[in-house]
């Protein structure tokens, strides 16, 4: 028996009023979790889902979010979590492509969901309340056995580059990223993460979400980010640990007045899903003093966390995600798919358990994505000759100017060090004399202003000047993708036509 809910019945078994997911002021135990997995199981067999189905959820973070994940697995079905933020016409070519049958919304989104009228639209608190859920005599389904290699999840990609592809996970994926996250990051039954970010994304739910419950430890589940409720979390539930993304790292470094917050029970925070500043993994430890922050990189084809930064290394390799994981290969590549040398730029590739064996119903993507049994990242970087990666860019995003490559991150990385800076993205524009011209667009901090010449005289003193960017623009915010990364794509087509 593979599927996900047999962790959670182990965990049950041995101690069933540990508590698995903690939720505003509610505890749920494992026993109460378990319980509830089943019954949900039951009650999707009786619609009729069983092996292969897919169960779509469009829900914010709640423990029925983990439940129905769990239930589906249960009865041999593929969850298919889908971001509440999309666009209708997004979510409809998901909903299509994966072939859902049920849908499961959140009470808010149940108006909006109607509109999808290929699938069945299930209410969750409808569905909670049920009174079934609470029949201790209903009959639970009888489970057929899992093989390694059967899907328990479809997840789509965040779209940043492209239309969303429908990434597939296997059991044996799942459980050897368990396995990697579990050995590397030493998770215990008595360790409680911080759940802020969406459960519909590989970085909250998978690393190390599911892989601390399946140690049988507790998730402190957050419906949506907030700052100050994450830091009076850590302190109230003694927290030892958390996942965020370089965007809400900055918003939890922003709060005034964090040393009146006791963090001292964090041990450790990753963060990933695209650079965090330098200037900002200094700052971690003024506001967590006895915590360190950990750099992660991963993709949702990978079930995400494939280099986790070491401990006491994230100064002396600052810049560098870590190394891999366990079960982890990497090469980096040249375009014909063979292996560079350390210190030498090429594109990430990845190989072991964890990773996808390719997208859903999209063989020619998923042949493009491999060199033989190497998954290609579409990422820029290098290992250096103690095997510690740096991720210098996207393929897609790097920026051609005079004839000359720029990975935007290492300009970004300076422009990030001056104090009126509150975020900061670097791409090309189309220009005749130079092919690509490097602009800077800048989120100052309030109150503050920044000239071209001073942003150019501090570049100057640590770049060289073919890496200085040509022009600076002021901008309220920057387009971000429903996950929280910048769309530099949106960007470019933003100052296309900027002087
Ligand atoms: P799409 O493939 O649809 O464009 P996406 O690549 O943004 O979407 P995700 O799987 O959420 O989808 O993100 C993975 C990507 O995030 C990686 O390929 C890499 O570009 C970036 N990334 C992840 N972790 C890091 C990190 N620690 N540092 C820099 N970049 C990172």
């Amino acid at each position: 028996m593979v599927n996900l809910s047999a962790f959670i019945a182990f965990h049950a078994r041995r101690r069933p009023m540990h508590t698995a997911i903690v939720y505003g002021e509610d505890r749920v135990s494992y026993r109460a979790f378990d319980q509830r997995i089943r019954r949900l199981a039951a009650l999707l067999a009786q619609r009729g889902i069983g092996e292969g189905d897919v169960v779509a959820l469009f829900m914010k973070n709640s423990p029925a979010f983990l439940e129905i994940a769990f239930a589906a697995s249960h009865v041999g079905a593929v969850f298919l979590p889908v971001n509440f933020r999309l666009a209708a016409d997004e979510v409809s070519y998901i909903l299509a492509d994966a072939g859902a049958k049920l849908l499961f919304v959140d009470e808010e989104f149940v108006t909006v969901c109607k509109l999808y009228q290929d699938v069945v639209v299930v209410d969750v608190r409808a569905q909670r309340d049920s009174r079934r859920l609470s029949d201790p005599d209903w009959p639970l389904p009888d489970v057929g056995p899992r093989r390694s290699d059967h899907l328990f999840r479809l997840m789509y990609t965040s779209g940043t580059t492209a239309r969303p592809k429908g990434v597939m996970h296997s059991y044996e994926n799942f459980y050897w990223k368990c396995m990697d996250h579990v050995i590397a990051l030493n998770l215990t039954a008595e360790d409680r993460l911080l759940t802020v970010g969406p459960l519909y994304h590989v970085g909250a739910f998978d690393l190390p979400g599911v892989a601390l419950l399946w140690q049988g430890g507790t998730l402190c589940v957050h419906r949506e980010f907030d700052a100050e409720a994450a830091l009076a979390s850590i302190e109230r539930h003694q927290l030892t640990c958390a996942w965020t993304a370089p965007v809400m790292l900055n918003q939890i470094l922003a709060v005034e007045n964090s040393e009146r917050f006791d963090l001292s029970s964090l041990r450790w925070c990753i963060g990933g899903g695209e650079k965090t500043p330098e200037s900002r993994i200094r700052d971690f430890t003024r506001v967590f003093t006895s915590g360190r922050y950990i750099d992660g990189y991963g993709l949702t084809e990978s079930c995400s966390g494939d280099t986790l930064m070491e401990p006491g290394m994230e100064i002396e390799k600052i810049g560098s995600t870590g190394r891999a994981l366990a079960h982890v290969e990497i090469r980096i590549c040249d375009e014909e798919g063979r292996s560079l040398p350390a210190n030498t730029e090429g594109e990430i590739c990845l190989r072991g358990p964890k990773i996808t064996r390719g997208y859903w119903n999209a063989p020619e993507k998923t042949a493009e994505s491999f060199f033989c049994d190497w998954f290609r990242t579409g990422d820029i970087g290098h290992l250096d000759e103690d095997g510690f990666l740096y991720v210098t860019d996207r393929r897609k995003d790097m920026i051609l100017t005079g004839a000359e490559n720029v990975a935007s991150s290492e300009v970004e990385n300076i422009i990030y060090q001056l104090p009126q800076v509150a975020e900061a993205a670097v791409v090309g524009l189309p220009d005749e004399r130079w092919g690509e011209r490097m602009v800077a667009v800048v989120v100052l901090r309030e109150g503050v202003s920044l000239s071209y010449s001073q942003l150019e005289a501090h570049c100057r003193k640590y770049l060289a000047n073919f890496k200085v960017p040509k022009q600076l623009l002021i901008s309220e915010g920057l387009p971000r993708n429903p996950s929280g990364k910048i769309l530099k794509r949106k960007l470019r087509e933003q100052y296309a036509n900027e002087a």
